[in-house]
């Protein structure tokens, strides 16, 4: 039994951030960024960075009610890892800068997609 995927998550033109996979249209990613990691990503209201920072190559989605358990939520030692859509598989890495951003932070990166051969 999967959760019921909301209608705004049905619909095309929608991409995942790549660092927490959640799902939001780029219009919502640049008028508030991404709602757990804005903080490092810094993607309101600037479109390169929602290139780089979020892809449209993802799937699976699924909607978040129990934030309280992913890796996010442990790193922001807080339980306000917004509740939403969020991508089961997402392709991609964080660009380097956001990488480095996490390691002084002592955060390490665990990039979504673990096939990832590069
Ligand atoms: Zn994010």
């Amino acid at each position: 039994m999967s959760a019921p995927i909301p209608p705004q998550a049905k619909g095309k033109n929608l991409r995942a951030c790549l660092l927490c996979s959640v799902v939001l249209t780029p219009t919502d990613f640049r008028k508030i960024g991404c709602p757990n990691c804005e903080e490092i990503m810094q993607l309101k209201g600037s479109p390169d960075r929602i290139l780089s920072c979020t892809t449209t190559n993802f799937d699976g989605v699924i909607a978040l009610f129990a934030p309280d358990t992913s890796w996010v939520a442990r790193w922001q030692r807080t339980t306000n890892y917004a509740r939403g859509i969020y991508a089961v598989h997402v392709k991609g890495r964080v660009p380097d800068d956001v990488e480095a951003e996490l390691e002084n932070r002592g955060i390490k990166y665990r990039p979504r997609d673990l096939t990832d051969q590069d």
